[in-house]
C-alpha cells in the first residue's frame, strides 16, 4: 500500500531528536509561551527572512486574526483565488468581508492578470495563497496593491521556504501566515501555525491579540482570542526547521523524478511560473478527461492520491450565501475535476516511487 502522504516516514527520519526533545519539553514543567516558543518565532523569522514571527495555534487563525487586525471587515472586499482551499476564505467570511474570486492560471495559482478587473471602491486587501508549494506572481500582485493602495495577506500554509525572484515567500506583503498542520512542509505534531511581518506594530497586535488581548497577566487591552502556539509543538517545530533544507529537497528529487519518468499523454505535468520555485507541497498533475478512472485504477493497485480541491470553496454549501453558481468560475470549476495529486512525502523510496510512475506510464 502506497499511501498518497505518509507522516510516520517523516517522523522516523529523525525520530530521536524529536523523542528527545519532547521529553525535554514535557520535563520542563513550562507549556505554554514560554523559551521554545520564543526561540522558535526567531528561528523562523530568520529562515524566512522576515523581522518578526508571532507563534499561533492554527493557519487558521494566522489568517482571519491578519484581516482583524488589519481592519478589515463587513462591507469590505478581499481578492483570493477561486480554487484555494476553504480556510482561505472562512479567513476573510469570519471577518464578515466578501471573498471576490480570482481564476488559476496554468501554474495552478491565482492569474494576476485577472486581478485588476475585480478590484472595487470595497476592495481592500489581496490574499495571495501560494498553493502546492509554488509562489503567485507577487511581482505583479505588490505593483497592484500599491496602485490601489490595499494590503496583502499571503497564505503560505503550502509553502514553507519557496521563493519568489529569489526571496521566500511570506516577506513580500503586509503578513505572511503559515501554518504547521502535520501534512505541511514544516509541520508539527499537532495544531499549530504562525504569522510573519517586517511591521514592528503589527506584531505587537498579534502577540497581544492571541492572548486574550492581553499584555500584562490579567489587564486586557482589546477583545482577542486564545490562539498560541504551545511549547511541545514549538519545540518539535525547532527540530524539524534544522532538517527543512533536507526535507525539501528531498521532494524536490521526488518531484524530478516524476518529471523525468512519467510518459503518458493522458496526463499533464506541473509547470513552474518563471521566478519561482517549488517544495512541493503537493506534486499536483491534471488529467483533463480521466481523472476518476485514473484515481480509481491506482487504488486498485494500493496507491493512494488526494484531490486538492473536489469542491472549491464557491460551490461549497457553506458558501451558498454569497450566491455564486455552476459556471460562474470555469477554470476553478475545471481544475477541481481534473487536478490529481500524486503521493509526495519525505521518506517516500525509490521502490516505491517506481511502483507508482509504472502504474501511471501504463494507465491507458
Ligand atoms: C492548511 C492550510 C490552511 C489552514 O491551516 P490550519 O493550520 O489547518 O488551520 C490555510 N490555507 C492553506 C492554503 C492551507 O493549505
Amino acid at each position: 500500500m502506497i499511501m498518497a502522504n505518509n507522516l510516520k516516514r517523516q517522523f522516523d527520519l529523525y525520530a530521536s531528536e524529536y523523542e528527545s526533545k519532547a521529553l525535554e519539553v514535557l520535563r520542563s514543567g513550562w507549556y505554554i509561551l514560554g523559551n521554545e516558543v520564543k526561540e522558535f518565532e526567531k528561528e523562523w523569522a530568520n529562515y524566512i527572512g522576515s523581522k518578526y514571527c508571532v507563534g499561533l495555534a492554527s493557519g487558521l487563525d494566522a489568517l482571519w486574526m491578519s484581516f482583524r487586525i488589519l481592519d478589515i471587515h463587513d462591507g469590505d472586499e478581499v481578492i483570493v483565488c477561486g480554487n484555494a482551499y476553504i480556510a482561505c476564505v472562512m479567513g476573510i467570511t469570519m471577518n464578515g468581508a466578501t471573498p471576490i474570486f480570482v481564476e488559476p492560471d496554468e501554474y495552478d495559482n491565482m492569474d494576476a492578470n485577472k486581478i485588476e478587473e475585480k478590484i472595487t471602491k470595497k476592495t481592500k486587501a489581496i490574499l495571495a495563497v501560494h498553493l502546492y508549494g509554488t509562489a503567485c506572481d507577487m511581482t505583479k500582485i505588490m505593483s497592484l496593491a500599491k496602485k490601489y493602495n490595499l494590503k496583502v495577506v499571503e497564505d503560505c500554509a503550502q509553502s514553507h521556504g519557496n521563493h519568489w525572484d529569489g526571496k521566500r515567500v511570506g516577506t513580500f506583503g503586509d503578513i505572511g501566515c503559515f501554518s504547521f498542520y502535520p501534512s505541511k512542509g514544516c509541520g508539527a505534531f499537532g495544531d499549530g501555525g504562525c504569522i510573519v511581518t517586517d511591521n514592528e506594530d503589527l506584531a505587537d497586535k498579534f502577540r497581544v491579540y492571541r492572548n486574550y488581548g492581553s499584555r500584562v497577566r490579567y489587564e486586557n487591552e482589546v477583545v482577542g482570542t486564545n490562539s498560541r502556539l504551545d511549547e511541545l509543538q514549538a519545540g518539535l517545530l525547532r527540530v524539524k526547521l534544522t532538517h527543512l533544507d533536507e526535507l525539501n529537497s528531498e521532494r524536490c528529487k521526488l518531484a524530478d523524478r516524476y518529471f523525468i519518468e512519467i510518459k503518458n499523454p493522458l496526463i499533464v505535468l506541473p509547470k513552474i511560473r518563471p521566478g519561482a520555485d517549488s517544495t512541493w507541497h503537493q506534486f499536483v498533475v491534471h488529467v483533463p478527461n480521466r481523472r476518476d478512472d485514473l484515481i480509481k485504477y491506482l487504488k486498485e493497485r494500493d496507491i493512494g492520491t488526494i484531490i486538492h480541491y473536489p469542491i472549491p470553496p464557491h460551490l461549497s454549501k457553506a458558501y451558498e450565501y454569497l450566491g455564486l453558481k455552476k459556471g460562474d468560475l470555469p477554470i476553478t470549476e475545471k481544475y477541481a475535476n481534473e487536478v490529481l495529486s500524486l503521493p509526495m512525502y519525505n521518506g517516500m523510496t525509490y521502490e516505491e516511487q517506481t511502483i507508482v510512475i509504472n502504474a501511471i506510464n501504463d494507465f491507458e
